[in-house]
């Protein structure tokens, strides 16, 4: 029987992919099996799901095959969904097998938070794979097209819950979307209604106030109707019922109302805060010293305000190389590396050719920061998969 180290990674997103190149670049050969284990066979950028969820862009530009970014000679890629995590047993139950290991990265990705909000669940969409963007896309589409058979005027209505970044990108691009939408079944554009509903009393709760103000300003003038400071407390098939008892009437819902890590986590017993599990300064599960957690599924504290980081792209991706790093460190007996993450800034678009970010002490809006927001997706296809993937993924100018 082999006596190899098994490392086991669970999820392919920012920090599994990041996790997976890392240990096929340090590892030598025959120093460990690697697993990747993902629900597709493919890796799908989230940070740009917004775009083909409003149908600015094709679901082509949102994904890429896995066995792109690795080196299947070094990685073994299982393509199943990950049903159980037992730890006592070192075991990974899949829909279609068992998987033992010495070593287990677990980075599989935040799930929708509905904070038990009736109907949510059952009547809402939300933003958070190639395929719940696929049924957005067709969802929105074919209410229009049916609203020129029954003239039904909530076909016109579109709800966002919640006005954090993706609510608010995702209105970004319903802007630019929705009239060209109109102008291919001959709806008039003046019919259509786009609500964002949002609880806390701004916008983009924490950001930076001049920008929100900005983005408000601009996405009212592109047709967004906001409701701040007003929580919705319910959903119904057709409805959302708003905590001031307003109702509004629309056919497409989409809930962008939060996020929380997966259920994954909780049933396998780790101590965590929604699904997010408070990771050290390597991040390992604390008193589980062969099992890391990083993305959405781990929780670190920002020292500068003793709050949790907010759950980004930009963490998992800085977390994964140094998970990767500290389980080959692991196996020769080396010191750890300790985590520390560095912010590089915030940019959210707000449709074509606009945008708002914070890079260090800088403020951006407009043209400018609807180009760094380009930049900052071309260097993701970059990093995962060099020149060509940007070449034939990017959006370039
Ligand atoms: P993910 O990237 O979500 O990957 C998880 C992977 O695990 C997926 O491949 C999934 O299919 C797989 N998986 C899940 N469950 C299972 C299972 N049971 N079995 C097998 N596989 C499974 N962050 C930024 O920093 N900048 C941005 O501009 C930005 N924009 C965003 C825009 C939108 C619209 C959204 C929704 C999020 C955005 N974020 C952004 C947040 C960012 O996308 C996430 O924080 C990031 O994707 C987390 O990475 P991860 O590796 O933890 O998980
Ligand atoms: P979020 O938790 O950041 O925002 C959710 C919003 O919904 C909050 O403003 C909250 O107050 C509101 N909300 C909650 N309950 C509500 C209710 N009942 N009624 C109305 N509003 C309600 O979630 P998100 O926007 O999906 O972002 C998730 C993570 O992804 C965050 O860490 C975010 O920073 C990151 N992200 C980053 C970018 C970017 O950098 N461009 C884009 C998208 C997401």
């Amino acid at each position: 029987m082999s006596t190899i180290p098994k490392i086991v990674i669970l999820g392919a997103g920012y920090g599994g992919i990041m996790t997976a190149q890392r240990l096929q670049k340090e590892l030598n050969y025959n120093e460990a099996d690697v697993t990747l284990v993902n629900k597709h066979d493919y890796h799908y950028f989230t940070t740009h799901l917004h775009m083909p969820a409003a149908g600015t862009d094709t679901l082509e530009n949102a994904h890429v095959s896995i066995s792109k970014l690795i080196d299947e000679f070094k990685i073994d890629f299982v393509k199943s969904t990950v049903k159980e995590i037992r730890t006592q047993e070192k075991k990974v139950i899949l829909e279609d097998g068992t998987l033992s290991y010495d070593y287990l990265v677990i980075g599989l990705g935040g799930e929708t938070e509905t904070f038990g909000i009736p109907g949510l669940a059952e009547y809402a969409m939300s933003i958070r794979s190639i395929n719940s963007v696929r049924a957005i896309r067709e969802h929105i589409e074919q209410q229009f097209a049916q609203y020129k058979q029954d003239k039904r005027e909530d076909r016109l209505n579109v709800v966002v819950g919640g006005a954090g970044f993706t609510g608010i990108e995702f209105v970004g691009e319903l802007t630019d979307r929705l009239p060209q939408l109109c102008r291919t079944h001959g709806i008039d554009p003046s019919l259509v209604n786009i609500y964002n509903i949002e609880a806390a009393p701004t916008a983009l709760p924490g950001f930076d106030p001049e920008l929100v103000d900005y983005a408000m300003k601009l996405l009212t003038k592109k047709g967004v109707t906001f409701k701040i400071a007003t929580a919705i407390k319910e959903c119904t098939p057709e409805s959302v019922i708003l905590a001031t008892g307003e109702e509004i009437k629309a056919a497409t819902i989409v809930w962008t109302g939060g996020i929380r890590g997966s259920r994954l986590i909780e049933q396998a017993g780790f101590e965590s805060m929604r699904a997010r599990v408070k990771v050290d300064e390597f991040l390992r599960v604390p008193g589980q010293d062969n099992i890391f957690i990083i993305g959405d599924n781990s929780l670190m504290i920002n020292p500068e305000n003793e709050r949790p980081f907010p759950p980004t792209a930009q963490m998992a991706m800085q977390q994964g190389p140094v998970a990767a790093s500290n389980i080959v460190a692991s196996i020769r007996n080396q010191p750890l590396k300790k985590f520390t993450y560095q912010n590089k800034g915030t940019v959210a678009s707000l449709g074509k050719g606009e945008a708002i970010g914070v890079v260090g002490s800088k403020k951006l809006k407009g043209f400018w920061a609807a180009q760094l927001k380009k930049v900052i997706d071309i260097r993701w296809l970059f990093i995962i998969g060099g020149v060509s993937l940007a070449m034939r993924k990017g959006k370039f100018f």
